[in-house]
């Protein structure tokens, strides 16, 4: 599989006004790798995303997707996204919301493999608004499969769902990395980057300020508690 950089981000300042959103970013993911970044509300999460997705231009720095400008038409066409508020027609049965989707994309991942990875073969008929939070979120997550993507933007994709659906959602996200795509998820729940991530960053005031396995974010957070009790 394609173990290619996918994605960078070189010394990135990102400021709206007056709020320095990013202050030097860091970031590189290579295909086949899941990187999670932690970190509280208004660290810089989004920002981050944002930019590497080319919704926004930083004011300093390197930003770069396939070794190509996030805006440039032919990077955007190798990435998947699934934000956090995604509004589908309620009306419409699965199967079409994944055949429409596809069809934005000149080489498209055949709807039925897409439905299958993501768990959802078996709810093509429904129509999406009378599905359940778990599946309505599968399915977002086969929306994302279907342009063929190297390199897939993960929002907090299980926030809200129960155990069982989010156990469903990370064996399909396990599957798609397995086949070499990289991902860059963002989430508040530290079990969900031990079951995802081969890396985690964690981002605070605009920038990385740890970064490692999960093992050994869990073991320095373990020695800041003991270090903590000891005074
Ligand atoms: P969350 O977990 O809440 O999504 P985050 O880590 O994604 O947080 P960002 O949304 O990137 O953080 O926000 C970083 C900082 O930039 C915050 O202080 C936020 O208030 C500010 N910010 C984000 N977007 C804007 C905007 N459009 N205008 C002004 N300030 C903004």
């Amino acid at each position: 599989s394609d173990r290619s950089t996918l994605a960078t981000l070189r010394g990135v300042h990102k400021q709206y006004g007056a709020v320095h959103a990013l202050r030097g970013m860091e970031l590189s993911l290579r295909g086949g790798e899941l990187l999670a970044l932690l970190g509280p509300n208004g660290a810089g999460k989004t920002t981050a995303i944002a930019l590497l997705l080319g919704l926004l231009r930083a004011d300093q720095g390197e930003v770069a997707l396939f070794g190509r400008d996030p805006q440039d038409i032919v990077a955007r066409r190798h990435i998947g996204v699934m934000l956090q508020d995604a509004q589908l027609p309620p009306t419409l049965t699965v199967g079409e919301l994944l055949r429409q989707g596809a069809s934005y994309y000149p080489a498209p991942r055949e709807v039925g493999a897409c439905a299958v990875v993501a768990g959802v073969d078996d709810l093509l008929r429904r129509r999406y608004g009378k599905l359940s939070g778990g599946q309505q979120r599968r399915v977002q997550f086969a929306l994302a499969l279907v342009g063929n993507p190297r390199l897939l933007f993960l929002d907090e994709p299980t926030v809200g769902l129960d155990l069982q659906s989010r156990q469903g959602l990370w064996r399909a996200i396990r599957q798609l990395v397995a086949e070499g795509c990289g991902v860059v998820l963002t989430t508040h729940y530290l079990e969900e980057a031990e079951a995802l991530a081969d890396r985690v960053c964690v981002m605070a005031g605009g920038r990385i300020v740890s970064e490692g396995s999960v093992d050994a974010l869990r073991a320095r957070v373990a020695i800041k508690r003991v270090r903590c009790r000891s005074r």
